[in-house]
């Protein structure tokens, strides 16, 4: 017995660069999960994550946006 393959390795993709934190689009105002702040619908695009037929650059066509909240 015990003769399976030993494939319990993550699916990771590892192509990403070294990134020292979650990604944050131009729009964003902290990084997500941040205290005090909420995602928020992109005021660039409405929320359609596009502007004009292009991916929103404020948001990078996520529409949503990480702003601060509780009335800084
Ligand atoms: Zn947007």
């Amino acid at each position: 017995m015990a003769s399976l393959p030993f494939t319990d390795q993550p699916a990771t993709g590892g192509t990403q660069p070294a990134a020292p934190s979650s990604p944050m689009s131009p729009g964003d105002e902290a990084r997500p999960g941040t205290p005090g702040t909420g995602e928020n619908v992109c005021p660039a695009c409405g929320g359609s994550g596009h502007v004009d037929g292009r991916p929103c650059p404020n948001c990078e066509g996520t529409g949503r946006v990480t702003v601060g909240i509780g009335g800084a």
